[in-house]
């Protein structure tokens, strides 16, 4: 099963992945990083891929 991760080092916290799918992504409100808070379905993929190629610091990676 596929994973994604946040690379805590690079998010910057803009909200973006939350924005677009905020069932699989939170910013934590500590931190100010995004966390994730749902398990990626296969339906999600696509969605997930566009997260990815957007997110302005390339934070996001499936595993
Ligand atoms: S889109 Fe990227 S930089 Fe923005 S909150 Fe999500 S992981 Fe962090």
């Amino acid at each position: 099963m596929k994973k994604i991760s946040i690379d805590q080092e690079k998010c910057i916290g803009c909200g973006f992945c939350e924005n677009c799918n905020p069932n699989l992504f939170k910013i934590n409100q500590d931190s100010f990083k995004a966390e994730i808070v749902g398990d990626l379905s296969l339906e999600d993929i696509e969605e997930v891929k566009k997260i990815i190629d957007n997110c302005p610091v390339k934070a996001i990676k499936i595993e």
